[in-house]
């Protein structure tokens, strides 16, 4: 198919580019760049450097690639900063996605997937989490991102855009090329690396006092190639609504820092801090609808590899695009 990207450039856009280039599919990126890096775009893929913000821009460029399918990556996604900026992301991830969604629309594309996240369900009543749980989201991340998705509800019922909305959990590892730098780095995985590459002295552990078995935060790690996959599946016709994408297991914030540990053969010291505000303390994904509705299956389930993909790829390129 011919596949529109926003936010091909981003950590797990570039990836998903790779892949669907891999599989033959032809790929148009646009991205504005100011999270992504130009470098971290396949160079067998078109790019198109514009912002969603200007619908004149997304109009135009969605029309000249003729795309059959858009996947929309661009967004702003910390819950941290969006506890403190939480204009930026209704702005940035309602109303910039409006205008790539009118775009699709007039472009008569099939098929819209769109990257939406386990943040929008907040706390959850029981764990592993299926899709049907009550959505009540904890930070304005979150709650860009369900109200997307009410969006896309609208649009399908009004225009008949035929969409698939994926629920990340924890995206992380790399591909051999393609990997995790974000300019201000807050994520767990990469900040833990960062300690045993030498670039920092110690990692942070946000909160010891949540109501877990050693006190900090559960997430369910997902590799982005995984990711990747399930994208390319939700391309074929029929495919459609909302989906998790995890593993089914959860990991504290001590065990992934133990499991980086491990692989890196590096002792990473630690110092305990408050809680950060907007994170749930456990986030766990039951993702048998995609096995069962999208026939898709992890690759690099093992928390082990994930983190071994990710330490690979920031050996080879210690400062990230940069290099
Ligand atoms: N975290 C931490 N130290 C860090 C970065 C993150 O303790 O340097 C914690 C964070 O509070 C959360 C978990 O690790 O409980 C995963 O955070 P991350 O930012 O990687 O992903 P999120 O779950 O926010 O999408």
């Amino acid at each position: 198919m011919n596949v529109f990207v926003t936010g091909g450039a981003g950590y797990i856009g570039s990836v998903c580019v790779e892949e669907l280039l891999n599989a033959g599919h032809a790929v148009t990126v646009f991205d504005n760049l100011t999270e992504g890096h130009r470098s971290a775009v396949d160079r067998r893929a078109t790019f198109v450097h514009a912002c969603l913000s200007d619908r004149a821009a997304i109009g135009d460029a969605l029309k000249k690639s003729g795309a059959e399918a858009v996947i929309h990556f661009a967004a702003n996604a910390l819950v941290g900063e969006s506890m403190t900026n939480p204009g930026k992301y209704f702005r940035n991830n309602v109303g910039s996605g409006l205008n790539l969604l009118d775009a699709a629309v007039e472009c008569r594309v099939q098929k819209f997937v769109f990257s939406s996240t386990c943040a929008t369900y907040g706390p959850p009543e029981r764990v592993p989490m299926t899709e049907d749980l009550p959505q009540r989201p904890i930070n304005p991340y979150g709650e860009s991102k369900l109200m997307f998705e009410q969006v896309l509800k609208w649009y399908r019922e009004i225009h008949k855009l035929e969409f698939v909305a994926f629920r990340y959990f924890n995206a992380a590892g790399a591909s051999a090329q393609f990997g995790e730098h974000h300019r201000i780095e807050t994520h767990l995985i990469p900040n833990v690396l960062k300690v045993a590459l030498g670039q920092a002295r110690q990692c942070e552990i946000f909160g010891t006092d949540y109501p877990t078995p050693d006190g900090t935060c559960i997430r369910d790690y997902i590799h982005i190639a995984d990711l990747a996959q399930a994208h390319i599946l939700a391309l074929a016709p029929g495919r459609a609504g909302f989906f998790n994408l995890g593993n089914g297991e959860g990991y504290s914030v001590r065990e992934v820092i133990r499991a980086c540990e491990e692989v890196t053969g590096k002792k990473v010291p630690t110092v305990e801090q408050p809680r950060r505000p907007g994170d749930p303390p456990r986030l766990v994904a039951a993702a048998a609808k995609a096995f069962n509705e999208l026939g898709w299956k992890p690759k690099f389930p093992k928390l082990h590899d994930i983190v071994g993909t990710a330490w690979g790829w920031h050996q080879k390129h210690p400062s990230g695009y940069a290099d």
